[in-house]
C-alpha cells in the first residue's frame, strides 16, 4: 500500500463503503488521510473505580463480573454489566443493544470509556463504548497504542453519508503508518523558526494524538498550512501585480494644499493618513492596489476626490464606479460642487443614458476629453476605453465581484495599468483583513468627523409600538424624515417586494395616513428607484419604507429616524449600516429596533448594537457571535473553506503573513522549493473550483 493506493484496495473496505467515501471526494489513501475528525472525546484519563466522580469523561480498564439484558415493561432492552478493578465495583449500562450481551462476556478484560453519571446514590457508567483488551497485554502503556475508541483521546469525524466514526476510526488507524511518507512541503528552516512539527506527525497526531500537546502541535501546523498558503499567493499575486506598469503621478502638493483649504470642513487626522498613502501610491511605477476602509459617514468620498485631483492635475484621467445609479447621481452632484473651482470635465454615466448620450461619453474618455467618470457597471461595459485611465476607484467594493473589479482596470488604451483604489464601509478588523485582502494595501478611517451627534438607539418592545410612532409623528411634523427598514421574511419574496408593499399599505392606511410615504424595494426599475430616492434627498417624501437595499451609501442628511423591523433578522453589520443612514446632519438622530421574536442570542446581538456605535468594535462582536463566513460572506471573496484553522486565530495569521514574507524574501520563485511551489499551485487550482 501506499498514498496513492485506492480506497477500495484497502483491507476492509468493499465497494458499498467505497462509494460512500467517494461521496466524501475520497479515493485514495492520502484522501482519507487528510479526512479529518470534527472533535475528540477525551478519554485518555483512565481512573480507578474507586476514585470515580460523578460528570467525568473518563475511561475505566476493569473485568466483567455480570452481564445481563432485561425487558423493561416498555418493552426497551437494558444491558447491565458490573465491571472491577480492584479499587472498587461499578454498574455500566446500556440501552437497546441487546447484542452487547453477545460482544462482551463475563471474565473478559475491556477498557470502557463514557460518562460517568450519578443514579440514586450511586454513580454508574452510561452507555460507555468499549474495547476488549488482550490480556497477554500486561501493560497499560502497551494497550494504549492499541486502542483506538476508548482510553485514549479519540477522534470523532464528521457522520455524513452513512459512514460511522467507528468505522473510520478503524480504517484510518490501519493506513495511518502511511502518513509518514508524505513529503512535507513546508522548507526545514520554516519548520524550525515558527516551531512547527513535520506534516506526516501532524496528520497522525490529528487522527489518533498520542497527548494533549501533541494534538495541539498538529492543529498548529495544519491550521499554518492552510493560512500560509493563502499568504503566500497573496504575496505572489501581488509580485505579479508589482510587475506591471501604472503611470507616475507625482505628489502635487500645492493643488492638494489649496483644494483641502477650499473645503467647508478639516479633514481628520485618518483622512489625512489616508489621503497621504493614496497619494503616495500614485507615484510608483506599478499599480497601487489599496482598500480604504472607513465606517459609514467616515468620510471616504472626500479622501478619494483628494486623490482623483492629483490624478487629474498629472495628466491622467480618473474613474469611480458605484454599485447603483442613486448612489452615483449622489456622488456626482455632491463631487461637482467640490471641484466647481477646477477646470476639467467630469461625467455621469448611466445605463439609464440615452444611446445618444452615451456614446458622446464614451467617446469623451476615449479621446481624453473628459477628465473623470462616475458611473455604474456601465463603465465597464464591452466598449468602454480610456486614453489614459491613471486612478480607477470602486465605491462599496463588496458589492462587485471579483471579474467586475478585474475588468475595470483593462480599459485602458494606453498601455498600462491604472491605480486602483477598493473602498469599504464594511468595517473588517485588520487581522482578519489580512485573510481576506493579503494582497491589497489597507487605509483605515477609524476617526468619525467632529460634531456628529451618536444617534440614539433604542429597543421597542410591542407594546409600545403605538407610543414610537406618536414620537415620529412629531419629528416629522418638524420637518424631518424617516426611513422604515423591512426584513425580507418569505423565501419566494427574494426582492422584498411583498414585505416593503405589506408595510407601506399598513402605515399609509394606519399611523401615517397624514404623511407622505415612498416606497422602495427590489423589484422596482432603477430609474423608478432613482426616482424615489432624489423625491426623498429633495424632501418631498416623509417616510421611505425600503427593502435592505438602502444600505448601500445613501446621504440624506434631513432624515433623523430610522426605524428597523424585524430587527433581530440581521447582523450587526447590517444593522450598523442602517443606523449610519442617519445621525448625518446637526439635528439628534434616532434608530429604533422593533422585534417580534427575540431569541436568546438575537437580544445579545441587539443588546451589542445598542450599546456600541462603533463600527470596528461591532465587527469583531459578530465575528465572535456568528462567524467569519456568515458577515462577510467568506466564499465571495475567494477563500477556500478552512478545515483546520480559524479566521479568527489572530496569531496565526500574523504568523503565517510572516513566514509567508520570509520565504518570498529568500526564494521569491520558489526555486529551491519545488514541492511548496507545487504545492502552492494545487491551492490556486483548488480556490478556482471552489
Ligand atoms: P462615507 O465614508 O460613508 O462614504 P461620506 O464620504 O459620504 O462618508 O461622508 C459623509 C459626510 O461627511 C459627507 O457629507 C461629507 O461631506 C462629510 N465629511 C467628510 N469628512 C468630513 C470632515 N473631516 N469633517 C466634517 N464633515 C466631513
Ligand atoms: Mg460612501
Amino acid at each position: 500500500m501506499d498514498l496513492d493506493t485506492k480506497i477500495q484496495d484497502i483491507p476492509g473496505i468493499g465497494p458499498r463503503f467505497t462509494k460512500r467515501l467517494e461521496k466524501l471526494k475520497i479515493q485514495t489513501v492520502l484522501d482519507l488521510l487528510f479526512y479529518f475528525p470534527r472533535k475528540y472525546h477525551d478519554f485518555s484519563k483512565i481512573v480507578p473505580i474507586g476514585e470515580l466522580q460523578a460528570n467525568q469523561e473518563v475511561s475505566v480498564r476493569g473485568t466483567i463480573l455480570s452481564l445481563e439484558n432485561k425487558k423493561t415493561k416498555s418493552g426497551r432492552v437494558v444491558t447491565t454489566a458490573v465491571i472491577s478493578d480492584g479499587s472498587g465495583l461499578i454498574q455500566a449500562v446500556w440501552f437497546n443493544q441487546p447484542y452487547i450481551k453477545n460482544v462482551l462476556k463475563k471474565g473478559d478484560t475491556v477498557m470502557f470509556s463514557g460518562k460517568v453519571e450519578n443514579d440514586f446514590q450511586r454513580l454508574i457508567l452510561v452507555s460507555p463504548v468499549f474495547e476488549k483488551i488482550e490480556t497477554h497485554n500486561l501493560f497499560i502503556s502497551e494497550e494504549k497504542k492499541e486502542l483506538i475508541h476508548t482510553g485514549r483521546i479519540v477522534p470523532v469525524y464528521s457522520e455524513s453519508g452513512g459512514i460511522t466514526s467507528k468505522w473510520l476510526r478503524s480504517k484510518i488507524k490501519q493506513i495511518l503508518p502511511l502518513a509518514y511518507r508524505i513529503k512535507d512541503f513546508m522548507p526545514d528552516f520554516i519548520l524550525k523558526k515558527y516551531n512547527l512539527i513535520s506534516l506526516g506527525e501532524a496528520i497522525v497526531n490529528i487522527h489518533f494524538p498520542e497527548n494533549h500537546q501533541k494534538l495541539i502541535a498538529a492543529k498548529k501546523r495544519l491550521g499554518f498550512d492552510e493560512l500560509f498558503l493563502i499568504q503566500l499567493n497573496y504575496l505572489k499575486r501581488k509580485a505579479e501585480f508589482q510587475k506591471q506598469q501604472a503611470p507616475r503621478i507625482p505628489f502635487n502638493k500645492t493643488i492638494i494644499d489649496q483644494f483641502l483649504k477650499s473645503l467647508p470642513f478639516s479633514l481628520t487626522a485618518d483622512q489625512k493618513k489616508a489621503l497621504l498613502e493614496i497619494i503616495s501610491d500614485l507615484e510608483k511605477p506599478y499599480p497601487a492596489n489599496r482598500l480604504l476602509e472607513g465606517d459609514v459617514g467616515s468620510g471616504k468620498t472626500i479622501v478619494a476626490c483628494g486623490a482623483i485631483l492629483n490624478v487629474i492635475m498629472g495628466g491622467f484621467q480618473a474613474a469611480l464606479m458605484c454599485p447603483t445609479e442613486v448612489l452615483a447621481r449622489q456622488h456626482f452632484n455632491k463631487i461637482k460642487e467640490f471641484f466647481k473651482n477646477y477646470p476639467f470635465k467630469m461625467e455621469l454615466l448611466l445605463g439609464s443614458l440615452k444611446n445618444k448620450e452615451k456614446e458622446r461619453i464614451k467617446r469623451g474618455l476615449a479621446s481624453g476629453e473628459i477628465n473623470f467618470v462616475i458611473g455604474t457597471h456601465s463603465l465597464i461595459q464591452e466598449d468602454i476605453r480610456f486614453k489614459n485611465l491613471g486612478l480607477a476607484i470602486i465605491d462599496e467594493q463588496h458589492r462587485f465581484g471579483v471579474e467586475q473589479r478585474a475588468r475595470l482596470r483593462q480599459l485602458n488604451t494606453a498601455n498600462f495599468y491604472p491605480h486602483f483604489l477598493s473602498m469599504s464601509a464594511t468595517p473588517i478588523p485588520r487581522t482578519l483583513a489580512l485573510a481576506l485582502y493579503g494582497d491589497l494595501d489597507l487605509s483605515i478611517i477609524k476617526q468619525m468627523p467632529p460634531g456628529r451627534k451618536p444617534v440614539i438607539t433604542r429597543l421597542i418592545k410591542p407594546d409600545k409600538r403605538e407610543e414610537a410612532y406618536e414620537f415620529v409623528r412629531k419629528k416629522l411634523r418638524e420637518g424631518r424624515q424617516a426611513f422604515v427598514i423591512c426584513p425580507l421574511i418569505e423565501e419566494s419574496d427574494k426582492l422584498g417586494v411583498k414585505a416593503a408593499t405589506k408595510e407601506y399599505e399598513k402605515l399609509k392606511e394606519g399611523p401615517f395616513a397624514d404623511f407622505r410615504i415612498g416606497i422602495l424595494h427590489g423589484k422596482m426599475k432603477s430609474s423608478e428607484k432613482d426616482k424615489i430616492m432624489q423625491e426623498f434627498a429633495d424632501g418631498k417624501i416623509d417616510i421611505l419604507v425600503a427593502t435592505p437595499v438602502v444600505e448601500v451609501g445613501i446621504d440624506v442628511p434631513n432624515a433623523t429616524i430610522m426605524i428597523i423591523e424585524g430587527a433581530e433578522r440581521f447582523g450587526l453589520a447590517s444593522l450598523h449600516q442602517f443606523r449610519g443612514r442617519v445621525g448625518r446632519g446637526e439635528e439628534q438622530s434616532y434608530c429604533l429596533l422593533f422585534s417580534e421574536n427575540l431569541s436568546s442570542q438575537a437580544a445579545r446581538r441587539l443588546a451589542a448594537f445598542i450599546k456600541s456605535k462603533d463600527g470596528f468594535e461591532l465587527a469583531e462582536k459578530d465575528l465572535e457571535i456568528r462567524g467569519p463566513g456568515e458577515i462577510y460572506g467568506i466564499k465571495q471573496h475567494g477563500l477556500p473553506d478552512l478545515k483546520m484553522a480559524s479566521l479568527k486565530d489572530v496569531e496565526l495569521i500574523k504568523l503565517t503573513k510572516s513566514a509567508a514574507f520570509d520565504i518570498i524574501k529568500r526564494d521569491p520563485e520558489l526555486k529551491n522549493y519545488p514541492l511548496l511551489k507545487e504545492e502552492l499551485e494545487k491551492f490556486v487550482i483548488m480556490r478556482h473550483l471552489e
